[in-house]
């Protein structure tokens, strides 16, 4: 490591960004680029909405923080809103700052409640880098220089009710899974799947987390991506359930959302920035958008969209996936350069996943036309006359 800018934890995109509308991210020299990647899913209502910035502006100047112990209006509302979000009668809120915040949270309270210790987790799963959700990442690149983490935490093949099957067993304080992989290179859970995994945590008195941070708020085309026909039927309600990433529009937070059985016991555990009053009237106002302008549906609507202009080009793919505005393509060649082309020759901005998926993670209020934009920029890109 040699100083700032060094790549140390980020690696630097040659393009400076100066401000951003919607869609649409400008950079210092004036260029406007398509953002296909929303920053990792940061900006589901889009950059810098008018209501999330009114409403940061107003509460930045009323209050920017004051401990959790004392109930501010921003940070109760939002409890409640989040609690009649949430999937099935989840409704215990815990506020945090981070994805993998929400996760280490949703681990050490569902060690405490069971009274176990055992973690089953995904092969391929992203939760986070902290000690304890990094235990629960599948990715031996980021875990190896930091061992050894936690013990007693068993991977099983992501799809594969069989195998999890034979990993859950009484010992068992929780399953952790994504109902679609983002990271890991964007796999949707088999239908069944996510059923099969909240039958065998009951029968073993486990606790089901799903870690939503990436396919909630809408991405997938529902609210909650475990509310999804596609992925699992009529919906699985877990006992946990965790996001972050667009939840404030970009500025700091997490959330573990949790059953009654969950919170009854969950052990001590804080923070000190817990529910910061601005950070939660920006969620609350970016909820609101998602909810009154269904975001959801328009996810779905484009998503499809999406992946049926992939499915009708003869472009070079080996494989398009996802749900909604969650997408994967598999292309033939590095999905950096094709990333780097996208961004450089056609001021488009997407994400990788992996060596070979570009992952497009949009702000949920992208219409048909922007999808058509990217269509092109893709085609001009893998084109077989682009190859070198
Ligand atoms: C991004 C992500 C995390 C970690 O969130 P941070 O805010 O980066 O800590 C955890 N799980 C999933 C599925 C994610 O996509």
């Amino acid at each position: 490591m040699s100083g700032a800018g060094s790549g140390f934890v980020f690696s630097e995109k040659p393009i400076s960004i100066a401000s951003g509308e919607g869609v649409s991210l400008t950079a210092e020299d004036g260029t406007d680029y398509l953002d296909f990647g929303a920053s990792y899913a940061c900006t589901p209502a889009g950059h810098c909405h008018p209501d999330v910035v009114e409403a940061v502006r107003e509460q930045a100047a009323d209050l920017l923080y004051v401990q959790g112990s004392y109930p501010v209006e921003a940070r109760t509302d939002l409890r409640a809103k989040l609690g009649a979000l949430a999937p099935g009668d989840l409704g215990n809120v815990w506020l945090c700052n981070s994805g993998t915040e929400a996760n280490e949270a949703a681990l050490k309270f569902a060690r405490s409640a069971t009274g176990k210790t055992k973690i089953v987790a995904a092969k391929r799963a992203f939760h986070g880098r902290t000690a304890g959700t990094l235990s629960a990442t599948w990715k031996p690149k980021y875990k190896t220089p930091f061992e050894p983490l936690l013990e007693d935490v068993e991977f099983v093949a992501y799809g594969d009710a069989d195998e999890l099957a034979a990993a859950v067993d009484a010992d068992t304080a929780a399953v952790i899974l994504e109902p679609v992989q983002g990271e890991g290179g964007v796999h949707v859970a088999p239908e069944g799947y996510l059923e099969a995994a909240r039958d065998l945590t009951e029968e073993a008195g486990a606790a089901l987390i799903f870690d939503e941070i990436q396919t909630g708020l809408g991405r997938t085309g529902s609210l909650w991506a475990c509310e999804n026909e596609a992925v699992a039927g009529d919906g699985v309600v877990p006992d946990v359930l965790t996001t972050a990433k667009g939840l404030a529009s970009g500025l700091p937070l997490g959330a573990t959302i949790c059953a009654d059985w969950i919170a009854e016991d969950a052990g001590p555990h804080g923070s000190t920035f817990s529910g910061n009053p601005v950070v939660c009237a920006a969620a609350n106002a970016t909820l609101d958008v998602l909810v009154e302008e269904d975001l959801a549906a328009n996810a779905a609507a484009v998503g499809d969209y999406l992946t049926a202009g992939l499915a009708a080009s003869d472009l070079p793919l080996r494989d398009v996936r996802g749900e909604g505005l969650l997408l994967g393509i598999e292309v033939k060649r590095g999905a950096n350069r094709v990333l780097r082309d996208l961004a450089l020759d056609h001021r488009v901005l997407a994400l990788p996943a992996g060596r070979t998926v570009v992952r497009l993670l949009p702000p949920l209020i992208v219409e048909e036309g922007h999808a058509d934009e990217l269509l092109e920029a893709l085609t001009d890109v893998l084109a077989p006359t682009a190859e070198p």
